[in-house]
Order: structure tokens, then C-alpha cells, then sequence
């Protein structure tokens, strides 16, 4: 997507939220700042080379960048740092806004941005956004990694004002912060739970192997580390928790 475009959709949507002055700098900032960077990884050409190609800002795979980003941003937002937490939620709309962007099968890139950048950014997809917002680590995630793309300009650049005002709104929210606490609790709860039934089938499954019930030894292993990859899953929700709440 074009600067132009980038800086034209979030500085439309960070006005219609309120915001002004340094956020509002320093999220211009961000979000033509992935384009600054030059970034490389590995890939295997038709060829059978491996060849280090330019990352581009468009693949799924961005949405894990984005994703950083975003938490970035909000944990400069919970320490009242607003003018980083505007920085780095910049940096996470860039990603989002090239992924809206979708490459025609005979056409390229280029067009299509070329196309968008001559559009009215359309209010309604700002407002549908704003109303959509979730602030909840789960569903900001889920909309990342879910979030829908088009090869048509005016598409393109309605998904692009619509996530980037939900993405927006949900980073400079505060709601819900006693359900996350109760939602916490119930995760820790669990993880407990389920340590302390591995504390007992950890012996168990020793025991089966020095008694040579190589049978029993796979099944129990296989069990152990089922609860051990679900305790690992309900800690690191947590963690999201906490990191979004800041509690
Ligand atoms: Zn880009």
C-alpha cells in the first residue's frame, strides 16, 4: 500500500477516536515504518537455489509481526506512554492494511494500491469497525489472523479502514478487566488441576518403564504429554492476559 495511503486511513481513524497531538505523530510514524526497513529471509527458488529474498509485507505469515506490534502498543497504552504505544500500533496497521491488499492473479501489486490510493477512504467501514471492536487479547488475535484481503481497490481499502479502526479502538480500550480477571483465575485453576494429575502419572509412567510394560510406557507417555502441551497452552493465555490487562 502507498504512504500516502497508509498515513490518510490511520490518521482518519485515530481522529474519529479522539486522539491528537504526539499519538497521532508518532502512529504516522510507525506506519510507514516497516516499508523502511529492509528485511530478508530465506527462500527456495523453482530452481531448487536458496536464495535470500525481500520479506514481503503482503504473506499470512505477517500477521504474527502485526500481532507483536500490537502488544507493543498496548503495554506502552496500560503504562500511559502514548506517544510509543501510538509507534508501535502504527508498525502493526502497516502489516494489517498491506494484508488487505491482495494480488490480482494477471495484474500486481501495484495496481491495485495505485487504484486504492485514489479512493475516498470510506467512513462507514471506520464506524462498522469502531462498533465491531473487541478488547480481549482471544479476539484481537482471531481478527489478525482471520482478517480478510481483496484484489478489487475499493474492497481492498474498506477492509483496510475497517481493521485498522478495530484494531485501533481495542488497543486504547480498557473494558472487561474483571472478566479477564475471572477468565485468569479459571486458567490458573485449571493448570493446576492438570499439574497436579501429571505429578502423579509422572511416577506412574517410571514405574511402567522399569517394570518393562513398554505398552503402558507409550500410552502414559503419550498422556503425559497431552496435559503437559494443555498446561503450556492455559499458561501462555494467561500471560496474554495479563499482558493486555496489565493485571
Ligand atoms: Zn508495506
Amino acid at each position: 500500500m502507498k504512504w500516502r495511503t497508509h498515513r490518510a486511513l490511520t490518521r482518519m481513524v485515530l481522529r474519529r477516536l479522539g486522539l491528537g497531538g504526539g499519538v497521532v505523530e508518532a502512529c504516522l510514524e510507525g506506519v510507514v515504518e516497516p516499508d523502511r526497513r529492509i528485511e530478508y529471509s530465506l527462500a527456495i527458488t523453482p530452481r531448487g537455489r536458496v536464495r535470500l529474498v525481500r520479506k514481503p509485507h503482503h504473506s499470512f505469515w505477517r500477521a504474527s509481526d502485526a500481532i507483536h506490534y500490537i502488544y507493543k502498543a498496548r503495554q506502552c497504552f496500560l503504562k500511559g506512554r502514548l506517544d510509543m504505544a501510538g509507534y508501535y500500533l502504527g508498525q502493526a496497521l502497516h502489516y494489517i492494511q498491506d494484508r488487505c491488499v491482495e494480488k490480482p492473479i494477471l495484474a500486481d501489486h501495484g495496481e491495485v494500491e495505485a487504484e486504492a490510493g485514489e479512493l475516498e477512504i470510506p467512513g462507514d467501514a471506520i464506524e462498522r469497525g469502531i462498533m465491531d471492536s473487541i478488547s480481549h487479547p482471544k479476539r484481537v488475535e482471531g481478527l489478525v489472523w482471520t482478517m480478510a484481503g481483496s484484489t478489487s481497490p475499493g474492497r481492498a481499502l474498506w477492509h483496510a479502514a475497517y481493521y485498522t479502526a478495530w484494531v485501533a479502538k481495542a488497543v486504547f480500550t480498557i473494558s472487561g478487566v474483571e472478566e479477564a480477571r475471572r477468565q485468569l483465575q479459571g486458567l490458573n485453576k485449571w493448570a493446576k488441576r492438570l499439574g497436579l494429575g501429571l505429578a502423579i502419572l509422572a511416577p506412574i509412567t517410571l514405574l511402567a518403564c522399569a517394570l518393562g510394560l513398554m505398552a503402558a510406557v507409550m500410552m502414559l507417555a503419550i498422556l503425559d504429554a497431552v496435559i503437559l502441551a494443555i498446561i503450556l497452552y492455559l499458561l501462555n493465555e494467561g500471560m496474554k492476559l495479563r499482558r493486555w490487562f496489565g493485571i
